[in-house]
């Protein structure tokens, strides 16, 4: 007989995950090394060490150890907002009428209302723990640098941000966590920089981009003694961190008799999808099980489902090093009016070795789809979710309403990977019935395609 599910289900501080999981070590084609951008050799820890923290190098770069010890102090922090709760959208499942069991992972329960957390106190402690004197980075809907900015006062560091022009704008309350948080806020593309002078020069008046803040934050790093530059998706070392989502969910799962069939995430940079599917692909890997999953990306920014997967630039400013991944060209910037998030042009190496292995599926969603899911979602279920996670949501109501049609009682979980108050901008052009979606065009992708680095 089925146990009888909670509502919510919260595992012990004792059942957080000890250890982070790299799927690397179970992968049979590992991710193509990054580049070295005027060399074009694979980059060595030394390369890498004028931009990054020792140890999370050492992770960077590690193919091979299975499972890395998270330190205490890390445990002690994660302690104040995990184990997240497993929850099962009962409401939902009745709302939609399907026999479909749906349970999403909650990972906004922290003041920076995302997961993003996880990954920032680790980089934070490696970071003080070399000594160094503080951090730079980029946000762009500025989550990452929320939390960057959490852990760094945690930790007391110094914490420069680059955020995204059109965020700072439309988002002045994050940028006052952060300074609440003693954190710098810049707005990006900045004249502080010389890539940000460049990119102002030549694009004058541009919004920004996540690439852009990139360069900028790279540069301030390496340019400050005692900087080290940190990022809060697509390397492998933040799905590395990010893994204790689907760590934590698979406890859950064994703990209670629950068999997803169907796992999804929303994809921006792919830290919350790698985070939550890692230990499930590695279970596949391993032919230990079979699973359905899917990454969900917004249609006006399609890495996976309209991208190639080719060495590109992590940037716009093209000054940090070349990964192999899905990508939509390092130059390509998403429609203004794509309110969703989810604007990185392109995807985690990690992810994209398994998306072209076919480990997993993906889909674009259009943003007004997806914010009605995320309406429907707040209305239902109680939590107003980001709009990213939303994307998610899209993903799981459809494979629900799927479910209804053939009666099937499938297992569905996804990760609802935060909250939207600080998103209301968005919601606002929702509400107004103003939002509308606008998808590239093939020349366009072609376009931006046609610039990537000629790499063999
Ligand atoms: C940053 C963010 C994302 C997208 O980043 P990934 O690295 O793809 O996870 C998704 N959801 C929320 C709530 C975020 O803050």
């Amino acid at each position: 007989m089925e146990q009888k599910i909670p509502y919510k289900i919260y595992l012990n501080e004792n059942e957080l995950p000890k250890q982070w999981y790299n799927v690397r070590a179970d992968m049979k084609v590992k991710p193509a090394p990054l580049l070295n951008p005027g060399t074009l050799q694979p980059l060595t820890q030394e390369d890498l060490a004028p931009i990054f923290c020792e140890e999370l190098n050492r992770q960077e770069l590690d193919n091979d150890t299975r499972w890395f010890d998270i330190p205490q102090e890390i445990l002690d922090f994660y302690k104040m907002y995990r184990p997240a709760p497993l929850v099962r959208a009962y409401f939902l499942e009745k709302a939609l009428g399907t026999p479909a069991k749906i349970y999403y992972k909650f990972e906004g329960n922290n003041t920076s209302g995302s997961h993003k957390l996880n990954s920032a106190v680790a980089q934070a402690y490696y970071a003080k723990k070399q000594g160094l004197k503080g951090v730079t980075t980029e946000t762009g809907a500025g989550q990452w640098g929320t939390a960057l900015s959490m852990a760094c006062s945690f930790f007391d560091l110094d914490c420069q941000v680059y955020m995204v022009k059109c965020s700072y704008e439309q988002k002045p309350f994050r940028r006052e966590v952060m300074r609440t948080y003693g954190a710098k806020v810049t707005p990006s593309p900045s004249n502080t920089t010389n890539v940000g002078r460049q990119i102002l020069e030549k694009f004058p008046g541009t919004t920004g981009s996540l690439g852009c803040a990139i360069s900028e934050a790279v540069e301030a790093a390496v340019s400050q003694p005692g900087y080290r530059y940190v990022l809060g998706s697509v390397l492998n070392q933040v799905l590395l961190h990010q893994t204790v989502i689907g760590l934590e969910v698979q406890t859950a799962c064994k703990k209670y008799g629950i068999k997803p069939d169907i796992i999804i995430g929303c994809a921006g940079g792919g830290s919350n999808l790698g985070g939550l599917i890692s230990p499930f692909i590695g279970e596949m890997l391993r032919g230990e099980a079979q699973y359905k999953v899917i990454a969900v990306e917004p249609a006006s920014c399609p890495s996976f489902t309209r991208g190639k997967f080719a060495y590109d630039f992590a940037d716009t400013g093209m000054i940090c090093p070349l990964a192999k991944m899905y990508t939509l060209g390092s130059q390509f910037i998403p429609s203004a009016n794509h309110a969703g998030g989810l604007r990185f042009h392109g995807m985690s190496p990690i992810l994209s070795q398994l998306y072209h292995d076919g480990l997993f599926e993906a889909r674009s969603v259009e943003q007004t789809a997806v914010f009605e899911a995320a309406q429907m979602f707040a209305r239902i279920e109680g939590t107003l979710p980001a709009p990213e996670s939303s994307h998610a949501i899209r993903a799981a109501i459809d494979e629900a309403l799927k479910c209804k049609e053939t009666g099937e009682e499938k297992t569905i979980v996804f990760g609802l990977s935060g909250t939207g108050y600080f998103d209301m901008v968005a919601y606002q052009k929702f509400n107004d019935g103003v939002m509308n979606d606008t998808i590239p065009t093939d020349e366009e992708i072609a376009a931006n395609l046609a610039n990537l680095p000629k790499v063999e």
